[in-house]
């Protein structure tokens, strides 16, 4: 931060970047800019990891909360949204600017994440009465962070400072998501700086959203690069692969499990199950979405037809309310229906949350259909290291689920082709266009084993200046 300190001469000439979170990691994103003592925060994310570290993390904010006076939320993932309801609470009186749909997302997401917190906070103190905590926010915190949102549509500009203009761009990640482009208007006789955000790049042909907008031109890029060094299945490979695993389960007389997160994994499975049923890939059975949230957001996808793409657009025509439904498709917020679904006999297909398998419903499910042969588990989402989700995909030989050791007897699939963010090919795809003009590229949003690789490539490929910054380090743009 010393470092910072000198950089910084809080003149209102030149805008300044201060990195924080989701730096040299894919976590708690927050990036910060400052013009002239004025401080607008990019993202406001949850650190999501080793409690402890977490709670380190999340309770840490590079300046005071009421020194920041707007933030800009590219989208509602809680790794990007997650942390407001603190910064709220923390003395955070200003703007939350986003997405009409950005901001449907976050009202869910963000009292969930309460309701988790509290939970938390709940089942340690059953624990260890003679040491209680508070929640680290709470629903009510979640609503009063709410209440600050205000939305902006895609394209139109709006002025997050004196000078300072912000304009939201489609991201094609998840419903709502933006690329934020940044301008620093010139005084007489000078040029404009513009910097931009991708926030989490989508990728071309995600089932229900449109494809990312070209990025605009600008002068500094903020790049996610999660999968720099990977590349994805395409999406479309989806459907046949999914009445593959179908088809094989049923012969066998199991059930197949998918964990899958509520907002947009969810749907998309849906959207195309119904694909598979319609066109008789596989023998129709029936489909249990067991997720409150899951519920609630496509509800909100429901409401945003608007920013569907052609396909979808066409589809939501032809078949109206029926768009995230499949013929036996059925949704479950309710605790007892949710149980009863041990006892179901026969086929069928579950989805449920968490996407990880480290907390909800799925551990009932995954308790159940783990130690039977005939049952599947289908992976379609990244797991991270240390969670269940992980130890499935590694194949151990048994899981620990609610304290109790469980056979993995079920089969075990990954379908990768459901990915929401950009590979390395698309990646390059969508920041090649930018390479003569950009003064420096930042990479964030990234682990060093995808970073790396990716920042050699942009070099090879001629951008000039390639930086991967660490929290704390900041720069001057001019
Ligand atoms: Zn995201």
């Amino acid at each position: 931060m010393q470092f910072f300190k000198h950089l910084f001469s809080t003149d209102d000439d030149h805008l300044h970047l201060l990195f924080h979170g989701a730096a040299r990691e894919v976590t708690g994103s927050m990036h910060l800019v400052e013009l002239g003592g004025h401080w607008v925060a990019i993202d406001c994310g949850l650190y999501q990891g080793h409690r402890e570290q977490a709670a380190e993390a999340n309770a840490r904010f590079p300046v005071k909360p009421r020194q920041i006076e707007a933030v800009i939320l590219s989208h509602a993932h809680i790794d990007h949204s997650g942390n407001l309801p603190f910064l709220v609470k923390e003395g955070f009186v200003g703007p939350i600017y986003c997405t009409p749909a950005t901001r449907d997302l976050s009202a869910i997401m963000l009292q969930d994440s309460g309701h988790i917190q509290e939970e938390d906070a709940a089942y340690w103190n059953k624990k260890h009465p003679d040491d209680p905590i508070e929640p680290y926010y709470t629903r009510d915190d979640a609503k009063t962070a709410l209440s600050q949102f205000v939305t902006i549509d895609y394209g139109r500009p709006f002025m997050v400072l004196p000078r300072l203009v912000c304009q939201f761009a489609e991201a094609g990640h998840i419903l709502g998501s933006a690329t934020v482009l940044l301008t620093l208007e010139a005084k007489e006789g000078g040029q404009p700086v513009r910097l931009c955000f991708t926030g989490d790049l989508g990728r071309r042909s995600l089932p229900i959203l449109r494809d990312p907008a070209p990025l605009p031109a600008c002068d500094y890029l903020l790049a996610e690069a999660t999968y720099g060094n990977r590349v994805h299945e395409p999406p479309e490979d989806m459907k046949a692969k999914l009445a593959d695993v179908i088809n094989r389960t049923v012969a066998r007389g199991g059930r197949v499990v998918i964990p899958a997160f509520s907002v947009g994994r969810t749907q998309s499975l849906i959207f195309y199950l119904r694909q598979v049923f319609q066109e008789n890939l596989a023998p129709s059975i029936d489909v249990f979405i067991d997720s409150p949230l899951a519920v609630n957001a496509t509800e909100i996808f429901r409401l945003h037809p608007d920013l569907f793409d052609e396909e979808t657009t066409a589809l939501a025509k032809e078949l109206g309310g029926k768009l995230f439904d499949c013929p036996r498709c059925h949704y479950i917020t309710d605790v007892e229906q949710s149980k009863a679904l041990n006892s179901f006999t026969g086929p069928c297909v579950i989805i449920s949350a968490s996407g990880m398998c480290e907390a909800g419903r799925i551990l009932h499910h995954l308790k159940h259909a783990a130690p039977d042969k005939r049952n599947t588990i289908a992976i379609v989402g990244y797991m991270a290291a240390n969670t269940l989700g992980r130890r499935l995909v590694d194949r151990v030989p048994e899981i620990k689920i609610f304290g109790k050791m469980y056979p993995l007897e079920a089969e075990v699939v990954k379908l990768n082709g459901l990915s929401s963010h950009a590979g390395a090919d698309e990646l390059m795809e969508w920041i090649l266009p930018l390479k003569d003009m950009l003064k420096k590229l930042f990479i964030v949003h990234s682990e060093p084993a995808q970073a790396e690789p990716f920042a050699r490539r942009c070099r090879e490929a001629g951008f000039a200046e390639v930086d991967y910054p660490q929290a704390g380090e900041g720069f001057m743009l001019d």
